[in-house]
């Protein structure tokens, strides 16, 4: 049997929402636990230049998460390196498994958990994954070095990996389902003045196309959206950046959610259905979706442990719904 470990604060996720909750749990003496899944640093690990973290003109996206690691350690927290594979929320203290065997149990729950790259869902792109697909062009652009690679998205994620393709690739063709883009405008003057980008507008892709021996993307079959011509493009490398969803599976079945899986928080705060258990970041934001404001959500779910942990009366029903429980209900609608 592995051992259990007990907390004030556990905080479940090592994105900036968890770091910050982190700095902010540490400050307040509450000597939080920080368990950091199988990602340590989150999303902003696979990615290059972060050029919108104020006080940084640009900053490496895995040294930005290095240093709020460090922030969070040299301030007191217990960082560790685990994955939680469950989290019972129905009583206090809350008590959360860990992969290495640990149990962990706290008296506040901070879910930090935030989101993971999207699949079109095509049996081709499950049978080439790791062969040719790929959703982190920081992790697999070295391999296409004068090769030609597809992107598929319209957003900043689609956009950033096209750019970043362009310094390894002979030519990157970018595939849209509409004929605009959502990504930020600077970016998008930045893919337009790329020579060695190509625009393929209003396709989705329905097939990738490879060889099996030995097993390897040669292609991929686009169909467009309103007339229904196929387009095969042929390219070694695709990448699919259509977005994240969040990463709810440790509370879907316990936590309110709306918009496609996030967890729904009270109006201007980061409190759930469940008092005691708080949820920052991407998991909770279909909005925006950006490093600071899951580092501002970090905050406001330490700040509101420190509330919650302050005001706690024994022996309150814990598995009892806040009282704003039709409040968010009605927010999920
Ligand atoms: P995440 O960063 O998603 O971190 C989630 C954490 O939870 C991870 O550490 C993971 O290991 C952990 N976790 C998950 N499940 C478990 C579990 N069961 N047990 C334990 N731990 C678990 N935003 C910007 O502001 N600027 C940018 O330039 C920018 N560039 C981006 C580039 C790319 C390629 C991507 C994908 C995103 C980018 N973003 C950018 C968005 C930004 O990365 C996210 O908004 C931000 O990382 C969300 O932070 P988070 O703390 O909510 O979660
Ligand atoms: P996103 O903004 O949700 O964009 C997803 C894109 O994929 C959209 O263009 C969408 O098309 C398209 N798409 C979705 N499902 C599809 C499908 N099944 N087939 C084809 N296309 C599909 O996701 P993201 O680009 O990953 O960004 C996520 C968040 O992180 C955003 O908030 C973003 O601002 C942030 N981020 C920020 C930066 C930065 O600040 N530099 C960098 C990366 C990410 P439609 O447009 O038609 O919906």
């Amino acid at each position: 049997m592995g051992d259990t470990k007990h907390s004030k604060v556990l905080i479940i996720g090592s994105g900036p929402a968890g770091y910050t909750a982190a700095v902010y749990a540490s400050r307040a003496m509450l000597e939080p636990v920080l368990v950091q899944g199988i990602q340590p640093g989150g999303q902003l690990t696979i990615t290059t230049e972060v050029e919108n973290w104020p006080g940084d003109t640009e900053v490496q996206g895995p040294e930005l998460m290095v240093r709020m690691e460090e922030h969070a350690r040299a301030v007191g927290t217990e960082i560790i390196s685990d994955h939680i594979q469950s989290l019972d929320l129905s009583h206090r203290p809350f008590t959360a498994k860990g992969d290495s065997g640990t149990t962990y149990t706290a008296d506040a729950v901070i879910l930090a958990t935030g989101a993971q790259a999207k699949w079109l869902g095509l049996p081709s792109e499950e049978k080439f994954k790791g062969f040719g697909v790929s959703a982190c062009a920081t992790c697999d652009g070295f391999f296409y070095r004068g090769q030609e690679v597809v992107v598929i998205g319209g957003g900043n994620t689609a956009v950033e990996e096209a750019l970043f393709l362009t310094n390894f690739a002979s030519k990157v063709t970018l595939i849209h389902r509409r004929d605009s883009l959502r990504a930020e405008k600077i970016l998008q003057h930045r893919l337009f003045k790329n020579p060695k980008v190509e625009l393929l507008w209003d396709h989705t892709v329905e097939e990738v196309i490879g060889g099996e021996n030995p097993l390897g993307v040669e292609g991929v079959r686009a169909r467009h959206v309103e007339t229904g011509a196929i387009t095969e493009v042929p390219c070694k490398g695709f990448f699919v950046a259509i977005g994240h969803a969040p990463a709810n599976e440790l509370v879907k079945d316990r936590l309110e959610l709306h918009n496609g899986g996030y967890v729904v928080t009270k109006p201007d705060s980061t409190a759930t259905s469940i008092p005691g258990v708080f949820a920052a970041g991407d998991l909770t934001d279909h909005i925006y979706r950006q490093a600071v404001t899951s580092a501002g959500m970090g905050c406001m779910g330490a700040l509101e442990a420190e509330k919650f942990l302050a005001e706690q009366v024994e022996g309150e029903d814990v598995s009892a719904p806040l009282g704003y429980g039709a409040e968010v209900a009605g927010a999920a609608e």
